[in-house]
């Protein structure tokens, strides 16, 4: 028998550099779907532009988390960076997020998880199916998750968006059963 991990945590959701409100609201209320815990837009002011490479134009995202880090130390729960830019980890050419494995933190990236960046093809309904994926991904990675083998699992991983597409929606039976609180 896997051991619980607990998700009546709050799930904060903060842009950063993101505008589209909307499509915030929708990811937030798709949360609410999906887990019992409270999901909440919480608004931070950060200048992440010491994050920024001129090489590679693109964010650390490790930075970034480290950078919001330091600010939320008193906002308890979990913490989830939703962004436009496009972000690296200086071994990958780009990561489409990451996640404080057992943590606080987590980011996703929607750069490359748009149609257009590929096919110049705008397509809203599959950037959001795409988003919901690496949110519940990422989020998976902080509720103390590793990568799944099973292909329908939300948790397998993905190295470029083919994968992101063939890969399920939902937390398979065995990653579900080791988080408590998921619906
Ligand atoms: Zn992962
Ligand atoms: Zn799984």
């Amino acid at each position: 028998m896997v051991s619980g991990i607990h998700t009546n945590d709050r799930i904060n959701v903060v842009p950063v550099k993101f505008s589209n409100n909307s499509f915030l609201k929708k990811i937030i209320n798709e949360l609410n779907r999906r887990f019992h815990s409270d999901i909440s837009p919480l608004a931070m002011d950060l200048d992440i532009g010491e994050t920024f490479s001129e090489e590679r134009a693109q964010y650390f995202s490790t930075q970034i988390i480290a950078s919001f880090s330091s600010l939320t130390s008193d906002v308890s729960g979990k913490v989830l960076l939703i962004t436009e830019v496009d972000l690296f980890v200086p071994v990958l050419t780009f990561v489409f997020g990451e996640a404080q494995l057992n943590g606080k933190h987590s980011i996703v990236s929607v750069c490359r998880l748009h149609e257009e960046f590929y096919s110049g093809i705008s397509d809203d309904d599959l950037l959001f199916q795409r988003t919901m994926k690496e949110v519940l991904h990422e989020l998976g990675h902080c509720f103390g998750l590793i990568h799944c083998k099973d292909w329908d699992c939300v948790m397998h991983s993905s190295q470029g968006i083919e994968e992101v597409d063939i890969k399920g929606n939902f937390y398979c039976k065995t990653c579900a059963r080791s988080v408590i609180g998921l619906k």
